[in-house]
Order: C-alpha cells, then sequence, then structure tokens
C-alpha cells in the first residue's frame, strides 16, 4: 500500500506509529496571483522605488524579500500576472483561517515592508481568489517503509515551502520508486535513495524559514548573506572564465 495521501496522512501512522500526526508550525502562508496591471498605480509616495504610474511588467521588483519576522515573495508568469506568497508569524486559528483575518494581520506586519509586498498585499483579499493556510509538517522520519506500507510526498516528508520543492520532491518520490521496483529492487533500495535527501531538505527548510523570519539579528545575516551571494558569483565567473574561452 502507497500512501501519498498528504501531511495528513492515515498510512504514515501504519508506517511509523510515532508519526501519526502532522506537527503545526506558527507560520501562515498567504498565496494569490494577481495581473501586473492591479500592483500600480501603486501607493509608494515615501518611496523613490516605484513609479508613480502603473509599473512595466519586465521591471517589476520579482523576488523574494525577507524582513523581521516577515518574508514576501513575487514571481513572473506567464500573461503579465505574478504570483505571489507572503508570510509570517500568527496565533490565528483555528482552520479553516479567515482569509481576511490573516491578510489584515499581514496588512499590519508587512506595514513597513518594501512597497512591493505592501502594495500587493493592500490589493489582496479573499474576492481576489487569495489563499490562507496554517503551515503544517510531518514529523521527523525515520523510515518511509513498513512492511508493505510505503509513504512518499508530503506524507512521508512535508516541510516548510521555503525551498520551493515539496511538490518536485512527491513527483521524484513517485518516479524512483517506479524506476526501482522496474528494475528489480526493494521497497529499503528506494528507502535509501530517498529518505536522506528528502530529511535533509526537511530539515533545511526549517532552519531556512527561521532564518528568513528572523525577528532579531538582521544585519548580521544579511552581511553574512550577501558575503555568500558575491563568492556564488566570483564562483560563478571563474566557472565561466574557460568556458567562455573554449
Ligand atoms: C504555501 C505553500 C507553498 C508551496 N510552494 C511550493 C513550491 O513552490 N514548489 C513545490 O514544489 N512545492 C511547494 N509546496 C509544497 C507542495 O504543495 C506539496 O509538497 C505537494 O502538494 C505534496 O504533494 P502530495 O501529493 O504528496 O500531497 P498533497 O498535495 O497533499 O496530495 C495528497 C492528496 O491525497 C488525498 N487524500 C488524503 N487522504 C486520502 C484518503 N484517505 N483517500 C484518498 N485520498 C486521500 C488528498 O485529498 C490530496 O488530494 C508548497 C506548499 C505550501 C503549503
Amino acid at each position: 500500500m502507497v500512501g501519498a495521501d498528504g501531511v495528513r496522512s492515515r498510512v504514515r501512522g501504519l508506517v511509523a506509529p510515532h508519526a501519526v500526526d502532522r506537527v503545526e508550525t506558527p507560520y501562515v502562508a498567504l498565496r494569490g496571483i494577481v495581473p501586473a496591471a492591479r500592483l500600480g498605480p501603486l501607493d509608494t509616495q515615501p518611496f523613490d522605488t516605484m513609479p508613480s504610474d502603473t509599473q512595466p511588467f519586465d521591471t517589476l521588483p520579482f523576488g523574494e524579500y525577507w524582513g523581521p519576522g516577515r518574508l514576501f515573495g513575487l514571481v513572473p508568469l506567464a500573461g503579465e500576472r505574478c504570483y505571489w506568497f507572503a508570510t509570517h508569524r500568527s496565533a490565528l486559528g483555528p482552520e479553516p483561517l479567515d482569509v481576511d483575518a490573516v491578510v489584515a494581520e499581514a496588512q499590519a506586519v508587512f506595514a513597513d515592508a518594501a512597497p512591493i509586498a505592501r502594495t500587493t498585499l493592500q490589493s489582496a483579499g479573499s474576492a481576489a481568489g487569495t489563499l490562507a493556510t496554517r503551515l503544517w509538517v510531518a514529523p521527523p522520519m525515520r523510515r518511509y517503509v513498513h512492511g508493505r506500507y510505503v509513504v512518499m510526498g508530503d506524507a512521508a516528508h512535508a516541510s516548510l515551502p521555503n525551498l520551493g520543492r515539496g511538490a518536485c520532491d512527491a513527483i521524484l518520490d513517485a518516479v524512483t520508486l517506479g524506476e526501482t521496483l522496474n528494475a528489480g529492487g526493494s521497497l529499503l533500495a528506494w528507502q535509501a535513495r530517498r529518505l536522506p535527501l528528502t530529511q535533509g531538505a526537511r530539515v533545511l527548510a526549517g532552519r531556512v524559514m527561521a532564518l528568513a523570519l528572523a525577528a532579531r539579528g538582521q544585519r548580521a545575516r544579511d552581511t553574512a548573506l550577501a558575503g555568500v551571494g558575491r563568492l556564488a558569483r566570483l564562483a560563478a565567473s571563474t566557472h565561466q572564465g574557460p568556458a567562455t574561452a573554449r
């Protein structure tokens, strides 16, 4: 029996009895898709980073923004639309969350954030198809297989979404399980292939979320990350040098 039944998995408890329940985190996520035209004219007059009329799509400040206790991201989509997400700590609940209450709380949390975050949140609301979700994770797992029971995807390793790979890993679990079994391999061989990577990603995603939403020590964090970015650019340019010469 393969349990690909998500973070609330019923099969997980058959594989690891300690892991029946999903684990609540202190974070909520807001997500939505917005036409770029709705992001302007912008209510950003105190800031000089945005023009006062509609921002051309290709100059929108796409990317991820980390602030004290808050995270915001904007991603370009086809048709001059944007996917956006915002995360902060929240005690709101229980589920289902009231979207308007989460948006109102986020608007307060992001009140002095980057203009694009504030403007996007101003355009959000239940009427605009905004999703508000409490973030849940799976408990740590030392096995994905027990007898004839197997778990994969979020059932096995639901993580905080910071690495953007939960769905990718769910697909990889399924593909590699099929490959392994078709090649005559065992369920345990598949587990050895997938468990270390996906449990590592689960832990790393939690650490990235804690780092992104750190309420203190931002200057040290940002300086360290800027250093890492410089090193990465240097490594990339060093790597490109010989390739270009060839
Ligand atoms: C805010 C947020 C942002 C994310 N961003 C990304 C991203 O950018 N990139 C990425 O790769 N991932 C992302 N993810 C993670 C991604 O959504 C999940 O990792 C992925 O959906 C897991 O797929 P799954 O099939 O394992 O589980 P699910 O998508 O939860 O699917 C499980 C399915 O099983 C069904 N089910 C449950 N119990 C039963 C039952 N008893 N009988 C029959 N059916 C049942 C459920 O109804 C559901 O349809 C994000 C998650 C969140 C919360």
